[in-house]
Protein backbone atom coordinates (compact mmCIF):
# COMPACT_ATOMS: atom_id res chain seq x y z
CA UNK A 1 0.00 0.00 0.00
CA UNK A 2 1.44 3.18 -1.37
CA UNK A 3 1.23 6.65 0.81
CA UNK A 4 -0.69 8.58 -1.22
CA UNK A 5 -3.43 5.23 -1.20
CA UNK A 6 -2.85 5.55 2.27
CA UNK A 7 -3.56 9.22 2.72
CA UNK A 8 -6.94 9.15 0.56
CA UNK A 9 -8.28 6.17 2.46
CA UNK A 10 -7.84 8.22 5.77
CA UNK A 11 -9.59 11.17 3.97
CA UNK A 12 -12.39 8.64 2.65
CA UNK A 13 -12.80 7.25 5.73
CA UNK A 14 -12.80 10.71 7.58
CA UNK A 15 -15.45 11.78 5.19
CA UNK A 16 -17.39 8.87 5.14
CA UNK A 17 -17.87 9.15 9.08
CA UNK A 18 -19.01 12.52 8.98
CA UNK A 19 -21.47 12.67 5.92
CA UNK A 20 -22.81 9.76 7.88
CA UNK A 21 -23.11 11.08 11.10
CA UNK A 22 -25.16 13.73 9.46
CA UNK A 23 -27.32 11.45 7.63
CA UNK A 24 -27.99 9.75 11.34
CA UNK A 25 -28.84 13.23 12.62
CA UNK A 26 -31.22 14.40 10.36
CA UNK A 27 -33.02 10.79 9.14
CA UNK A 28 -33.21 10.81 13.02
CA UNK A 29 -34.73 14.29 13.83
CA UNK A 30 -36.78 14.89 10.26
CA UNK A 31 -38.14 11.56 9.66
CA UNK A 32 -38.20 9.38 12.70
CA UNK A 33 -39.36 11.99 15.01
CA UNK A 34 -41.79 14.54 12.56
CA UNK A 35 -44.67 13.62 10.50
CA UNK A 36 -43.55 15.70 6.94
CA UNK A 37 -44.58 15.32 3.53
CA UNK A 38 -43.27 11.95 3.37
CA UNK A 39 -45.04 10.00 6.14
CA UNK A 40 -48.30 11.95 5.26
CA UNK A 41 -48.11 10.29 1.49
CA UNK A 42 -46.21 6.78 2.34
CA UNK A 43 -47.24 3.77 4.04
CA UNK A 44 -43.40 2.55 5.22
CA UNK A 45 -42.33 6.50 6.07
CA UNK A 46 -45.22 6.58 8.29
CA UNK A 47 -44.36 3.02 9.78
CA UNK A 48 -40.91 4.38 10.20
CA UNK A 49 -42.00 7.38 12.42
CA UNK A 50 -44.63 5.62 14.27
CA UNK A 51 -41.81 3.13 14.85
CA UNK A 52 -39.89 5.35 16.66
CA UNK A 53 -41.44 8.41 17.88
CA UNK A 54 -44.60 6.55 19.34
CA UNK A 55 -43.28 2.86 20.29
CA UNK A 56 -40.02 3.23 20.91
CA UNK A 57 -39.44 6.68 22.94
CA UNK A 58 -43.38 6.03 24.17
CA UNK A 59 -42.10 2.44 25.60
CA UNK A 60 -38.86 4.19 26.86
CA UNK A 61 -39.62 7.14 28.59
CA UNK A 62 -40.01 6.80 32.19
CA UNK A 63 -37.08 3.99 32.15
CA UNK A 64 -34.10 4.03 30.11
CA UNK A 65 -33.56 -0.08 30.51
CA UNK A 66 -35.41 -2.85 30.94
CA UNK A 67 -34.85 -6.82 30.74
CA UNK A 68 -32.75 -8.12 27.93
CA UNK A 69 -34.37 -8.75 24.42
CA UNK A 70 -36.04 -11.76 23.58
CA UNK A 71 -35.85 -13.02 20.52
CA UNK A 72 -38.36 -11.34 17.66
CA UNK A 73 -38.86 -8.47 20.23
CA UNK A 74 -36.89 -5.74 20.58
CA UNK A 75 -39.55 -2.26 20.41
CA UNK A 76 -37.81 -1.12 17.48
CA UNK A 77 -34.36 -0.93 18.95
CA UNK A 78 -32.51 -2.19 15.77
CA UNK A 79 -32.26 -1.00 12.16
CA UNK A 80 -31.99 -3.59 9.17
CA UNK A 81 -28.53 -3.79 8.14
CA UNK A 82 -29.33 -5.36 4.81
CA UNK A 83 -31.20 -2.51 3.72
CA UNK A 84 -28.83 0.18 4.56
CA UNK A 85 -27.12 0.15 1.24
CA UNK A 86 -30.62 0.90 -0.52
CA UNK A 87 -31.87 3.41 1.51
CA UNK A 88 -28.49 5.59 1.07
CA UNK A 89 -28.04 4.96 -2.35
CA UNK A 90 -28.48 8.18 -3.68
CA UNK A 91 -25.40 9.40 -1.74
CA UNK A 92 -23.45 6.30 -3.04
CA UNK A 93 -24.36 7.50 -6.58
CA UNK A 94 -23.56 11.35 -5.67
CA UNK A 95 -20.02 9.92 -3.91
CA UNK A 96 -19.38 7.13 -6.52
CA UNK A 97 -19.26 10.18 -9.50
CA UNK A 98 -16.25 11.57 -7.78
CA UNK A 99 -14.61 8.65 -6.94
CA UNK A 100 -15.98 5.20 -6.96
CA UNK A 101 -13.59 3.35 -4.00
CA UNK A 102 -14.87 6.44 -1.80
CA UNK A 103 -18.10 5.26 -3.02
CA UNK A 104 -17.25 1.90 -1.25
CA UNK A 105 -15.59 3.06 1.80
CA UNK A 106 -19.08 5.13 2.20
CA UNK A 107 -20.96 1.96 1.66
CA UNK A 108 -18.98 -0.12 3.98
CA UNK A 109 -19.62 3.01 6.61
CA UNK A 110 -22.84 2.59 6.39
CA UNK A 111 -23.17 -0.86 7.39
CA UNK A 112 -19.99 -0.35 10.33
CA UNK A 113 -22.89 2.22 11.31
CA UNK A 114 -26.35 0.24 11.42
CA UNK A 115 -24.00 -2.92 12.65
CA UNK A 116 -22.81 -0.69 15.96
CA UNK A 117 -26.40 0.86 16.06
CA UNK A 118 -27.95 -2.15 16.73
CA UNK A 119 -25.51 -3.49 19.17
CA UNK A 120 -24.83 -0.45 21.52
CA UNK A 121 -28.51 0.67 21.22
CA UNK A 122 -29.75 -2.96 22.55
CA UNK A 123 -27.16 -2.50 25.30
CA UNK A 124 -28.31 0.81 26.62
CA UNK A 125 -31.91 -0.29 26.64
CA UNK A 126 -31.38 -3.88 27.35
CA UNK A 127 -28.21 -4.27 29.21
CA UNK A 128 -26.61 -7.89 28.86
CA UNK A 129 -23.07 -6.58 30.38
CA UNK A 130 -21.70 -7.16 26.76
CA UNK A 131 -17.96 -6.72 26.58
CA UNK A 132 -18.10 -3.04 25.25
CA UNK A 133 -20.72 -1.95 28.10
CA UNK A 134 -17.95 -0.63 30.28
CA UNK A 135 -15.65 1.25 27.53
CA UNK A 136 -15.58 5.05 27.60
CA UNK A 137 -16.56 5.57 24.08
CA UNK A 138 -19.75 3.54 24.66
CA UNK A 139 -20.42 5.08 28.06
CA UNK A 140 -20.36 8.23 26.48
CA UNK A 141 -22.95 7.19 23.47
CA UNK A 142 -24.78 5.64 26.17
CA UNK A 143 -25.07 9.53 27.81
CA UNK A 144 -25.49 10.85 24.66
CA UNK A 145 -28.23 8.97 24.12
CA UNK A 146 -30.06 9.00 27.65
CA UNK A 147 -30.06 12.62 27.42
CA UNK A 148 -32.21 11.99 24.18
CA UNK A 149 -34.73 9.97 25.30
CA UNK A 150 -35.25 12.68 28.31
CA UNK A 151 -34.80 15.86 25.62
CA UNK A 152 -36.10 14.12 22.25
CA UNK A 153 -35.61 16.91 20.97
CA UNK A 154 -31.87 16.68 21.16
CA UNK A 155 -29.02 14.55 20.95
CA UNK A 156 -30.20 12.93 17.35
CA UNK A 157 -26.95 11.26 16.91
CA UNK A 158 -26.65 7.38 18.28
CA UNK A 159 -23.46 6.36 16.74
CA UNK A 160 -21.63 9.39 15.45
CA UNK A 161 -22.05 12.20 17.82
CA UNK A 162 -20.73 15.06 15.78
CA UNK A 163 -23.51 16.31 13.76
CA UNK A 164 -25.42 17.63 16.90
CA UNK A 165 -22.22 19.71 18.36
CA UNK A 166 -21.87 20.84 14.93
CA UNK A 167 -25.97 21.97 14.67
CA UNK A 168 -26.03 22.89 18.58
CA UNK A 169 -28.58 20.06 19.23
CA UNK A 170 -26.54 18.26 21.89
CA UNK A 171 -28.10 18.13 25.41
CA UNK A 172 -25.99 19.31 28.33
CA UNK A 173 -26.79 16.86 31.31
CA UNK A 174 -27.90 18.90 34.76
CA UNK A 175 -27.04 17.58 38.44
CA UNK A 176 -29.91 15.33 38.37
CA UNK A 177 -29.48 14.18 35.06
CA UNK A 178 -26.00 13.01 36.11
CA UNK A 179 -26.89 11.35 39.07
CA UNK A 180 -29.69 9.11 37.22
CA UNK A 181 -27.07 8.42 34.48
CA UNK A 182 -25.03 7.84 37.30
CA UNK A 183 -27.48 5.12 39.12
CA UNK A 184 -27.87 3.28 35.56
CA UNK A 185 -24.19 2.51 35.60
CA UNK A 186 -23.27 5.33 33.21
CA UNK A 187 -21.50 7.77 34.40
CA UNK A 188 -18.33 6.54 36.76
CA UNK A 189 -17.84 9.21 39.75
CA UNK A 190 -15.81 9.82 43.01
CA UNK A 191 -17.13 10.28 46.07
CA UNK A 192 -16.30 14.67 45.42
CA UNK A 193 -18.09 14.57 42.34
CA UNK A 194 -21.06 12.39 44.04
CA UNK A 195 -21.56 14.56 46.89
CA UNK A 196 -21.03 17.84 45.00
CA UNK A 197 -23.92 16.86 42.18
CA UNK A 198 -26.13 15.42 45.46
CA UNK A 199 -25.71 18.78 47.20
CA UNK A 200 -26.71 20.47 43.98
CA UNK A 201 -29.85 19.17 43.66
CA UNK A 202 -30.96 19.18 46.96
CA UNK A 203 -30.35 23.23 46.32
CA UNK A 204 -32.50 23.35 42.81
CA UNK A 205 -36.22 22.82 43.27
CA UNK A 206 -37.38 19.28 41.48
CA UNK A 207 -38.43 20.51 37.74
CA UNK A 208 -36.48 23.27 37.69
CA UNK A 209 -33.83 21.94 35.29
ZN1 LIG B 1 -33.41 4.59 22.19
ZN1 LIG C 1 -35.38 9.28 18.92
ZN1 LIG D 1 -31.79 17.96 30.71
Amino acid sequence: MNFEFALNLAWWLLASCCLVSFIEHQVHAQLMHKRNFLSNRDKGFERVFKAHAIEHHGHYSAMFSDEPVTPGEDKEIRLNVHKAPIKTLPFTLVIALVSWQWALVFVAMVLVHHWVWNKIHLEMHKPEGRVFSTWGPYLFLARHHYLHHVHPNKNFNVVFPFADYVLGTNAKATASEKLDMHGLGLLPLSGTELRYLQHAVVKVPAGKN
